[in-house]
Protein backbone atom coordinates (compact mmCIF):
# COMPACT_ATOMS: atom_id res chain seq x y z
CA UNK A 1 0.00 0.00 0.00
CA UNK A 2 1.19 3.54 -0.63
CA UNK A 3 1.20 5.55 2.44
CA UNK A 4 1.44 8.42 4.43
CA UNK A 5 2.57 8.91 7.50
CA UNK A 6 0.38 10.89 9.74
CA UNK A 7 2.48 12.93 12.54
CA UNK A 8 1.41 14.54 16.14
CA UNK A 9 2.45 18.55 15.50
CA UNK A 10 2.82 18.21 19.79
CA UNK A 11 5.45 15.05 19.85
CA UNK A 12 6.84 14.86 15.84
CA UNK A 13 5.84 11.26 16.94
CA UNK A 14 3.99 9.24 13.81
CA UNK A 15 0.50 8.10 14.75
CA UNK A 16 -0.76 6.06 11.72
CA UNK A 17 0.29 5.41 8.46
CA UNK A 18 -2.59 5.94 6.08
CA UNK A 19 -3.51 4.98 2.21
CA UNK A 20 -2.30 6.82 -0.78
CA UNK A 21 -5.44 6.26 -2.95
CA UNK A 22 -4.56 7.44 -7.00
CA UNK A 23 -6.82 8.40 -9.42
CA UNK A 24 -8.63 5.20 -9.84
CA UNK A 25 -9.19 4.53 -6.56
CA UNK A 26 -10.36 7.84 -6.70
CA UNK A 27 -12.98 7.80 -9.56
CA UNK A 28 -14.36 4.45 -7.89
CA UNK A 29 -14.85 6.18 -5.08
CA UNK A 30 -17.26 8.88 -7.07
CA UNK A 31 -19.24 5.78 -9.44
CA UNK A 32 -20.01 4.21 -5.88
CA UNK A 33 -21.24 7.44 -4.87
CA UNK A 34 -23.37 8.05 -7.89
CA UNK A 35 -24.59 4.89 -7.25
CA UNK A 36 -25.60 5.41 -3.82
CA UNK A 37 -27.30 8.71 -4.80
CA UNK A 38 -29.73 6.95 -6.77
CA UNK A 39 -31.29 5.54 -3.42
CA UNK A 40 -30.87 8.60 -1.27
CA UNK A 41 -32.45 10.86 -3.30
CA UNK A 42 -35.24 8.42 -2.88
CA UNK A 43 -35.21 8.42 1.22
CA UNK A 44 -38.22 10.35 2.21
CA UNK A 45 -37.67 13.76 4.00
CA UNK A 46 -38.51 12.55 7.22
CA UNK A 47 -36.65 9.33 7.44
CA UNK A 48 -33.21 11.25 6.23
CA UNK A 49 -34.03 13.31 8.99
CA UNK A 50 -33.89 10.60 11.30
CA UNK A 51 -30.78 9.81 10.29
CA UNK A 52 -29.50 12.97 10.44
CA UNK A 53 -30.62 13.24 14.11
CA UNK A 54 -29.01 9.88 14.45
CA UNK A 55 -25.54 10.85 13.28
CA UNK A 56 -25.63 13.89 15.39
CA UNK A 57 -26.23 10.46 17.92
CA UNK A 58 -23.39 9.13 17.22
CA UNK A 59 -20.93 11.48 17.35
CA UNK A 60 -22.32 12.63 20.93
CA UNK A 61 -21.45 8.70 21.92
CA UNK A 62 -18.06 9.20 20.04
CA UNK A 63 -17.38 12.47 21.61
CA UNK A 64 -14.05 11.86 23.98
CA UNK A 65 -12.69 9.54 21.43
CA UNK A 66 -13.03 12.01 18.47
CA UNK A 67 -11.95 14.86 20.67
CA UNK A 68 -8.63 13.04 21.71
CA UNK A 69 -8.48 12.32 17.91
CA UNK A 70 -8.17 15.62 16.61
CA UNK A 71 -5.83 17.09 19.35
CA UNK A 72 -3.41 13.86 18.84
CA UNK A 73 -3.65 14.35 15.22
CA UNK A 74 -4.00 18.32 14.92
CA UNK A 75 -2.36 19.66 18.23
CA UNK A 76 -5.49 21.81 18.97
CA UNK A 77 -6.24 21.85 22.89
CA UNK A 78 -8.34 19.23 24.22
CA UNK A 79 -10.94 21.41 25.58
CA UNK A 80 -11.14 23.54 22.31
CA UNK A 81 -11.33 19.32 20.40
CA UNK A 82 -14.21 18.80 22.84
CA UNK A 83 -15.98 21.80 21.90
CA UNK A 84 -15.40 21.02 18.43
CA UNK A 85 -17.02 17.62 18.78
CA UNK A 86 -19.97 19.13 20.07
CA UNK A 87 -20.52 21.54 17.49
CA UNK A 88 -20.39 18.89 14.85
CA UNK A 89 -22.97 17.22 16.40
CA UNK A 90 -24.94 20.36 16.82
CA UNK A 91 -24.50 20.73 13.47
CA UNK A 92 -25.96 17.20 12.09
CA UNK A 93 -28.82 18.63 14.79
CA UNK A 94 -29.50 21.28 12.99
CA UNK A 95 -29.82 20.08 9.58
CA UNK A 96 -31.62 17.46 10.42
CA UNK A 97 -34.49 19.82 10.03
CA UNK A 98 -33.59 20.82 7.06
CA UNK A 99 -34.71 18.27 4.78
CA UNK A 100 -38.74 18.40 6.40
CA UNK A 101 -38.08 22.66 5.47
CA UNK A 102 -37.18 22.27 1.88
CA UNK A 103 -40.03 23.92 1.03
CA UNK A 104 -40.90 25.35 -2.69
CA UNK A 105 -43.40 28.05 -3.35
CA UNK A 106 -46.69 27.86 -5.55
CA UNK A 107 -47.11 30.81 -8.28
CA UNK A 108 -49.77 32.52 -9.07
CA UNK A 109 -49.56 32.03 -13.23
CA UNK A 110 -51.94 31.73 -16.20
CA UNK A 111 -53.74 28.90 -17.45
CA UNK A 112 -52.40 26.31 -14.68
CA UNK A 113 -50.86 25.44 -11.48
CA UNK A 114 -47.12 26.67 -11.34
CA UNK A 115 -44.70 24.91 -8.42
CA UNK A 116 -40.75 24.63 -7.64
CA UNK A 117 -38.85 21.87 -6.12
CA UNK A 118 -35.39 22.11 -4.55
CA UNK A 119 -33.77 18.88 -6.26
CA UNK A 120 -30.24 17.96 -4.74
CA UNK A 121 -27.43 17.95 -7.48
CA UNK A 122 -26.54 14.72 -6.72
CA UNK A 123 -22.78 13.39 -5.97
CA UNK A 124 -20.90 16.11 -3.68
CA UNK A 125 -16.86 16.45 -3.14
CA UNK A 126 -16.24 17.75 -0.04
CA UNK A 127 -12.30 19.13 0.20
CA UNK A 128 -10.92 19.91 3.35
CA UNK A 129 -8.14 21.79 4.95
CA UNK A 130 -5.56 20.51 8.37
CA UNK A 131 -6.72 23.48 10.70
CA UNK A 132 -10.36 22.54 11.62
CA UNK A 133 -10.64 19.03 9.65
CA UNK A 134 -13.77 17.96 11.58
CA UNK A 135 -15.92 20.30 11.67
CA UNK A 136 -15.31 22.20 8.05
CA UNK A 137 -15.74 18.67 6.46
CA UNK A 138 -18.98 18.39 8.60
CA UNK A 139 -20.39 22.33 7.80
CA UNK A 140 -20.66 21.07 4.01
CA UNK A 141 -21.51 16.93 4.33
CA UNK A 142 -24.85 17.73 7.03
CA UNK A 143 -26.37 20.09 4.62
CA UNK A 144 -25.64 18.18 1.43
CA UNK A 145 -26.89 15.19 3.03
CA UNK A 146 -30.00 16.75 4.28
CA UNK A 147 -30.49 17.99 0.44
CA UNK A 148 -30.38 14.36 -0.25
CA UNK A 149 -27.08 14.27 -1.67
CA UNK A 150 -24.11 12.00 -1.61
CA UNK A 151 -21.19 13.03 -0.54
CA UNK A 152 -17.24 11.91 -1.05
CA UNK A 153 -15.04 13.83 1.86
CA UNK A 154 -11.05 14.38 1.15
CA UNK A 155 -9.15 15.52 4.79
CA UNK A 156 -5.87 16.89 4.10
CA UNK A 157 -2.90 15.02 3.89
CA UNK A 158 -2.20 15.97 7.26
CA UNK A 159 -5.60 15.45 8.89
CA UNK A 160 -7.30 12.45 8.15
CA UNK A 161 -7.81 10.81 11.41
CA UNK A 162 -10.80 11.97 12.61
CA UNK A 163 -12.37 12.39 9.04
CA UNK A 164 -11.63 8.22 8.20
CA UNK A 165 -13.65 7.80 11.77
CA UNK A 166 -16.35 9.92 10.78
CA UNK A 167 -16.84 7.56 7.55
CA UNK A 168 -17.46 4.74 10.17
CA UNK A 169 -19.79 7.04 12.24
CA UNK A 170 -22.22 7.50 9.04
CA UNK A 171 -22.43 3.57 9.15
CA UNK A 172 -23.03 3.38 12.59
CA UNK A 173 -25.67 6.10 12.31
CA UNK A 174 -27.43 4.19 9.53
CA UNK A 175 -26.62 6.00 6.66
CA UNK A 176 -26.99 3.53 3.52
CA UNK A 177 -23.50 2.16 1.78
CA UNK A 178 -21.61 4.77 0.10
CA UNK A 179 -23.72 8.02 0.89
CA UNK A 180 -20.91 8.75 3.01
CA UNK A 181 -17.15 8.05 1.90
CA UNK A 182 -13.95 9.53 2.78
CA UNK A 183 -10.86 9.32 0.04
CA UNK A 184 -7.28 10.00 1.43
CA UNK A 185 -4.51 11.24 -0.59
CA UNK A 186 -2.42 14.00 -2.18
CA UNK A 187 -4.74 16.97 -3.13
CA UNK A 188 -2.89 16.69 -6.93
CA UNK A 189 -4.48 13.50 -7.32
CA UNK A 190 -7.35 12.89 -5.31
CA UNK A 191 -8.48 16.12 -4.99
CA UNK A 192 -7.90 16.83 -8.63
CA UNK A 193 -9.60 13.66 -9.33
CA UNK A 194 -12.78 15.09 -7.86
CA UNK A 195 -12.42 18.21 -9.49
CA UNK A 196 -11.90 16.60 -12.73
CA UNK A 197 -15.08 13.55 -12.75
CA UNK A 198 -17.64 14.63 -14.62
CA UNK A 199 -20.05 12.68 -11.89
CA UNK A 200 -19.40 15.05 -9.31
CA UNK A 201 -21.92 17.78 -9.54
CA UNK A 202 -20.72 20.29 -6.62
CA UNK A 203 -17.43 20.99 -5.29
CA UNK A 204 -17.22 22.84 -1.21
CA UNK A 205 -13.55 23.33 -1.12
CA UNK A 206 -11.97 25.17 2.25
CA UNK A 207 -8.20 26.05 1.90
CA UNK A 208 -5.97 28.26 0.49
CA UNK A 209 -6.51 31.19 -2.23
CA UNK A 210 -4.08 30.04 -4.30
CA UNK A 211 -5.92 26.72 -4.67
CA UNK A 212 -9.03 27.89 -4.24
CA UNK A 213 -8.63 29.70 -7.78
CA UNK A 214 -7.70 26.46 -9.13
CA UNK A 215 -10.51 24.52 -8.20
CA UNK A 216 -12.29 27.24 -9.77
CA UNK A 217 -10.79 26.94 -12.99
CA UNK A 218 -10.96 22.99 -12.72
CA UNK A 219 -14.54 23.16 -11.97
CA UNK A 220 -15.26 25.34 -15.17
CA UNK A 221 -15.12 22.58 -18.34
CA UNK A 222 -17.98 20.88 -16.43
CA UNK A 223 -19.85 24.09 -14.57
CA UNK A 224 -19.51 22.42 -11.82
CA UNK A 225 -21.36 24.01 -8.60
CA UNK A 226 -18.59 25.46 -6.17
CA UNK A 227 -18.44 26.87 -2.84
CA UNK A 228 -15.17 28.35 -1.81
CA UNK A 229 -14.23 29.34 1.69
CA UNK A 230 -10.25 30.60 1.23
CA UNK A 231 -7.98 32.75 3.29
CA UNK A 232 -8.62 36.21 5.38
CA UNK A 233 -7.01 38.53 6.97
CA UNK A 234 -9.10 40.07 8.97
CA UNK A 235 -9.13 43.52 11.14
CA UNK A 236 -9.59 43.76 14.71
CA UNK A 237 -10.82 47.42 14.96
CA UNK A 238 -10.44 48.94 18.53
CA UNK A 239 -11.75 52.71 18.53
CA UNK A 240 -10.54 55.24 21.39
CA UNK A 241 -14.40 54.91 23.32
CA UNK A 242 -14.14 50.99 23.24
CA UNK A 243 -13.85 49.35 26.75
CA UNK A 244 -9.79 49.18 26.15
CA UNK A 245 -9.47 46.30 29.16
CA UNK A 246 -12.09 44.61 27.84
CA UNK A 247 -11.02 44.69 23.86
CA UNK A 248 -7.32 43.94 24.98
CA UNK A 249 -8.55 41.07 27.19
CA UNK A 250 -10.18 39.55 24.05
CA UNK A 251 -7.43 40.12 21.16
CA UNK A 252 -5.04 37.61 22.31
CA UNK A 253 -7.26 34.57 21.93
CA UNK A 254 -9.02 36.60 18.54
CA UNK A 255 -6.04 35.55 17.03
CA UNK A 256 -3.72 33.15 18.93
CA UNK A 257 -6.82 30.32 19.19
CA UNK A 258 -5.65 27.52 17.41
CA UNK A 259 -2.34 28.97 17.04
CA UNK A 260 -3.46 31.60 14.43
CA UNK A 261 -4.14 28.53 11.83
CA UNK A 262 -7.58 30.07 11.32
CA UNK A 263 -9.35 31.60 8.44
CA UNK A 264 -10.78 33.95 10.67
CA UNK A 265 -8.07 35.42 12.63
CA UNK A 266 -7.56 38.71 13.51
CA UNK A 267 -4.22 39.20 12.58
CA UNK A 268 -4.13 42.87 11.96
CA UNK A 269 -5.21 44.96 15.09
CA UNK A 270 -5.81 48.38 14.14
CA UNK A 271 -6.17 51.03 17.22
CA UNK A 272 -6.99 54.77 17.23
CA UNK A 273 -3.79 56.62 17.64
CA UNK A 274 -4.74 58.55 20.80
CA UNK A 275 -4.82 55.17 22.49
CA UNK A 276 -2.22 52.93 20.62
CA UNK A 277 0.17 53.18 23.94
CA UNK A 278 -2.39 52.73 26.18
CA UNK A 279 -3.44 49.65 24.34
CA UNK A 280 0.10 48.20 23.62
CA UNK A 281 0.44 48.52 27.54
CA UNK A 282 -2.63 46.93 28.41
CA UNK A 283 -2.06 44.29 25.74
CA UNK A 284 1.47 43.03 26.69
CA UNK A 285 0.07 41.35 29.92
CA UNK A 286 -2.69 39.09 27.85
CA UNK A 287 -0.48 37.98 25.25
CA UNK A 288 2.19 36.81 28.15
CA UNK A 289 -0.64 34.95 29.57
CA UNK A 290 -1.74 32.86 27.21
CA UNK A 291 -1.07 29.31 28.15
CA UNK A 292 0.82 27.55 25.42
CA UNK A 293 2.08 23.95 25.88
CA UNK A 294 0.66 20.14 25.77
CA UNK A 295 -2.95 20.40 23.98
CA UNK A 296 -3.67 17.01 26.46
CA UNK A 297 -3.46 18.84 29.16
CA UNK A 298 -7.41 20.70 30.07
CA UNK A 299 -5.49 23.99 30.89
CA UNK A 300 -3.72 24.86 27.70
CA UNK A 301 -5.24 27.31 25.31
CA UNK A 302 -2.82 27.37 22.62
CA UNK A 303 -1.35 24.18 20.89
CA UNK A 304 1.07 23.51 18.19
CA UNK A 305 2.00 24.74 14.67
CA UNK A 306 0.87 21.91 12.39
CA UNK A 307 4.02 21.12 10.84
CA UNK A 308 8.08 22.03 11.19
CA UNK A 309 7.72 23.48 7.35
CA UNK A 310 4.78 25.42 8.72
CA UNK A 311 6.13 26.70 11.33
CA UNK A 312 9.14 27.51 9.37
CA UNK A 313 7.09 29.93 6.81
CA UNK A 314 5.51 31.52 10.49
CA UNK A 315 8.92 32.34 11.40
CA UNK A 316 10.06 34.26 8.44
CA UNK A 317 7.49 36.89 9.46
CA UNK A 318 9.27 37.54 12.66
CA UNK A 319 12.86 38.80 11.73
CA UNK A 320 12.75 42.19 12.77
CA UNK A 321 13.67 43.07 16.27
CA UNK A 322 12.22 46.62 15.77
CA UNK A 323 8.88 45.60 14.88
CA UNK A 324 8.25 42.88 18.00
CA UNK A 325 5.97 44.25 20.48
CA UNK A 326 5.93 41.47 22.96
CA UNK A 327 6.18 37.69 22.78
CA UNK A 328 4.79 35.24 24.63
CA UNK A 329 5.71 31.61 25.92
CA UNK A 330 6.40 28.32 23.83
CA UNK A 331 7.96 25.22 24.87
CA UNK A 332 10.81 24.16 23.76
CA UNK A 333 11.66 20.46 22.93
CA UNK A 334 9.77 18.21 20.51
CA UNK A 335 6.80 19.81 18.51
CA UNK A 336 6.22 22.61 16.41
CA UNK A 337 5.20 25.26 18.76
CA UNK A 338 5.89 28.65 18.01
CA UNK A 339 5.21 32.06 20.71
CA UNK A 340 2.41 34.39 20.36
CA UNK A 341 3.83 36.94 19.10
CA UNK A 342 2.78 40.65 18.60
CA UNK A 343 4.40 43.03 15.64
CA UNK A 344 3.83 47.06 14.91
CA UNK A 345 3.81 48.59 12.11
CA UNK A 346 3.14 52.41 12.09
CA UNK A 347 2.81 52.82 8.70
CA UNK A 348 0.71 49.73 7.97
CA UNK A 349 2.96 48.48 5.33
CA UNK A 350 5.21 45.61 6.68
CA UNK A 351 5.12 42.10 4.97
CA UNK A 352 3.30 41.07 7.99
CA UNK A 353 0.27 43.35 7.75
CA UNK A 354 -0.34 42.26 4.41
CA UNK A 355 -0.15 38.82 3.73
CA UNK A 356 -2.06 35.55 5.83
CA UNK A 357 0.65 34.35 7.95
CA UNK A 358 -1.87 31.31 9.88
CA UNK A 359 0.23 31.44 12.86
CA UNK A 360 0.32 33.24 16.08
CA UNK A 361 1.60 36.63 14.77
CA UNK A 362 -0.68 39.79 15.01
CA UNK A 363 0.63 42.94 13.75
CA UNK A 364 -0.54 46.57 15.65
CA UNK A 365 -1.56 49.50 13.41
CA UNK A 366 -2.12 52.64 13.99
CA UNK A 367 -5.56 54.65 12.45
CA UNK A 368 -6.73 57.66 12.70
CA UNK A 369 -10.47 57.57 12.70
CA UNK A 370 -13.42 56.06 11.08
CA UNK A 371 -12.50 56.38 7.02
CA UNK A 372 -9.17 56.05 8.15
CA UNK A 373 -9.95 52.39 9.99
CA UNK A 374 -12.87 51.29 7.38
CA UNK A 375 -10.06 52.31 4.42
CA UNK A 376 -7.17 50.18 5.99
CA UNK A 377 -9.13 47.12 6.86
CA UNK A 378 -10.38 46.49 3.34
CA UNK A 379 -6.81 47.40 2.15
CA UNK A 380 -6.49 43.70 1.28
CA UNK A 381 -7.69 40.80 -1.24
CA UNK A 382 -9.45 38.89 1.53
CA UNK A 383 -12.79 39.69 3.50
CA UNK A 384 -13.69 36.62 5.42
CA UNK A 385 -14.18 38.08 9.16
CA UNK A 386 -13.58 41.17 11.43
CA UNK A 387 -14.44 42.97 15.03
CA UNK A 388 -15.28 46.04 15.82
CA UNK A 389 -14.85 47.45 19.53
CA UNK A 390 -16.45 50.58 20.11
CA UNK A 391 -19.33 52.18 22.93
CA UNK A 392 -21.06 53.83 20.09
CA UNK A 393 -23.95 51.85 18.08
CA UNK A 394 -23.72 54.42 15.22
CA UNK A 395 -20.09 54.22 14.76
CA UNK A 396 -20.22 50.20 15.18
CA UNK A 397 -23.13 49.65 12.54
CA UNK A 398 -21.61 52.50 9.69
CA UNK A 399 -18.07 50.71 10.27
CA UNK A 400 -19.33 46.89 9.76
CA UNK A 401 -21.60 48.29 7.20
CA UNK A 402 -18.23 49.70 5.82
CA UNK A 403 -16.17 46.72 5.79
CA UNK A 404 -16.19 44.55 3.00
CA UNK A 405 -16.05 41.20 5.17
CA UNK A 406 -18.71 38.54 5.02
CA UNK A 407 -18.55 37.70 9.44
CA UNK A 408 -18.26 40.74 11.46
CA UNK A 409 -18.60 41.45 15.41
CA UNK A 410 -18.93 43.86 17.54
CA UNK A 411 -17.67 44.11 21.05
CA UNK A 412 -16.78 40.48 20.39
CA UNK A 413 -13.92 38.40 18.31
CA UNK A 414 -16.55 35.62 17.13
CA UNK A 415 -17.14 34.63 13.88
CA UNK A 416 -19.00 31.26 13.37
CA UNK A 417 -22.43 30.13 14.52
CA UNK A 418 -23.90 27.15 12.83
CA UNK A 419 -27.18 29.11 13.06
CA UNK A 420 -25.59 32.03 10.76
CA UNK A 421 -24.27 32.10 7.27
CA UNK A 422 -20.51 32.78 7.60
CA UNK A 423 -18.35 32.84 3.80
CA UNK A 424 -16.06 35.68 2.42
CA UNK A 425 -15.71 38.76 0.39
CA UNK A 426 -13.42 39.34 -2.26
CA UNK A 427 -10.95 36.76 -2.35
CA UNK A 428 -12.02 34.82 0.19
CA UNK A 429 -14.56 32.92 -1.13
CA UNK A 430 -17.40 32.50 -2.86
CA UNK A 431 -20.96 31.10 -1.41
CA UNK A 432 -22.13 30.97 1.85
CA UNK A 433 -22.29 27.80 4.62
CA UNK A 434 -24.09 27.55 7.73
CA UNK A 435 -27.27 29.60 8.53
CA UNK A 436 -30.51 28.62 7.60
CA UNK A 437 -30.05 28.16 3.97
CA UNK A 438 -26.94 26.12 4.06
CA UNK A 439 -29.17 23.30 2.53
CA UNK A 440 -30.29 25.15 -0.62
CA UNK A 441 -26.96 25.40 -1.45
CA UNK A 442 -26.76 21.89 -2.26
CA UNK A 443 -30.28 21.91 -4.63
CA UNK A 444 -31.08 23.13 -8.02
CA UNK A 445 -34.56 24.76 -8.27
CA UNK A 446 -36.48 23.34 -10.24
CA UNK A 447 -39.79 24.64 -11.48
CA UNK A 448 -43.00 22.72 -13.03
CA UNK A 449 -46.07 23.96 -14.22
CA UNK A 450 -49.14 22.17 -15.03
CA UNK A 451 -51.69 23.21 -17.65
CA UNK A 452 -55.20 23.32 -15.93
CA UNK A 453 -56.80 23.88 -19.41
P1 LIG B 1 -4.65 24.02 0.95
O1 LIG B 1 -5.27 24.91 -0.05
O2 LIG B 1 -3.20 23.74 0.84
O3 LIG B 1 -5.37 22.59 0.96
C1 LIG B 1 -6.75 22.43 1.19
C2 LIG B 1 -7.20 21.08 0.64
O4 LIG B 1 -7.08 21.09 -0.78
C3 LIG B 1 -6.36 19.89 1.12
O5 LIG B 1 -7.23 18.79 1.36
C4 LIG B 1 -5.46 19.63 -0.07
O6 LIG B 1 -5.04 18.28 -0.13
C5 LIG B 1 -6.39 19.95 -1.22
N1 LIG B 1 -5.71 20.26 -2.50
C6 LIG B 1 -4.46 20.74 -2.68
N2 LIG B 1 -4.20 20.85 -4.02
C7 LIG B 1 -5.31 20.45 -4.67
C8 LIG B 1 -5.68 20.37 -6.04
N3 LIG B 1 -4.85 20.70 -7.04
N4 LIG B 1 -6.92 19.95 -6.34
C9 LIG B 1 -7.80 19.62 -5.36
N5 LIG B 1 -7.51 19.67 -4.06
C10 LIG B 1 -6.28 20.09 -3.71
O7 LIG B 1 -5.04 24.66 2.36
P2 LIG B 1 -4.53 24.23 3.81
O8 LIG B 1 -3.11 24.62 3.93
O9 LIG B 1 -4.94 22.83 4.08
O10 LIG B 1 -5.44 25.17 4.75
C11 LIG B 1 -5.08 26.46 5.10
C12 LIG B 1 -5.86 27.50 4.28
O11 LIG B 1 -7.25 27.26 4.38
C13 LIG B 1 -5.65 28.92 4.77
O12 LIG B 1 -5.46 29.78 3.68
C14 LIG B 1 -6.98 29.24 5.45
O13 LIG B 1 -7.28 30.61 5.53
C15 LIG B 1 -7.94 28.47 4.64
N6 LIG B 1 -9.16 28.22 5.40
C16 LIG B 1 -10.31 28.90 5.07
C17 LIG B 1 -11.47 28.70 5.81
C18 LIG B 1 -12.75 29.43 5.49
O14 LIG B 1 -13.79 28.97 5.93
N7 LIG B 1 -12.72 30.52 4.74
C19 LIG B 1 -11.46 27.80 6.86
C20 LIG B 1 -10.28 27.14 7.15
C21 LIG B 1 -9.15 27.35 6.41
Amino acid sequence: MMGFKVINPATESVIATIEQMDEQRTNEAVLRSARAFEKWRKVSAPDRARLLRRFAAVVEADLENLAKLETENCGHPISDSRGTVARVRDVFDYYAAAPERLIGQQIPVDGGVDITFHEPMGVVAVIAPWNFPLMIAVWGLAPALAAGNTVVIKPSELTPMTTMRLGELAVEAGLPEDVVQVVTGAGSVVGQALLDHPKVAKVVFTGSTDVGRRVMASAAPHLKRVTLELGGKSANIVYADADLEAAAAAAPMGVFYNSGQDCCARSRLLVQRSVFDEFAELLKPAVQAVAVGDPTKEATQVGPLISAGHRDRVAAFVTDEEEILVRGQAPQGPGFFFAPTVLTSLDGKARSAAEEIFGPVVTMIPFDDEDDAIRIANSTDYGLAGSIWTRDIGRALRTARGVEAGNLSVNNNSAVRLQTPFGGFKQSGIGRELGPDAALEFTEKKNVFISTL
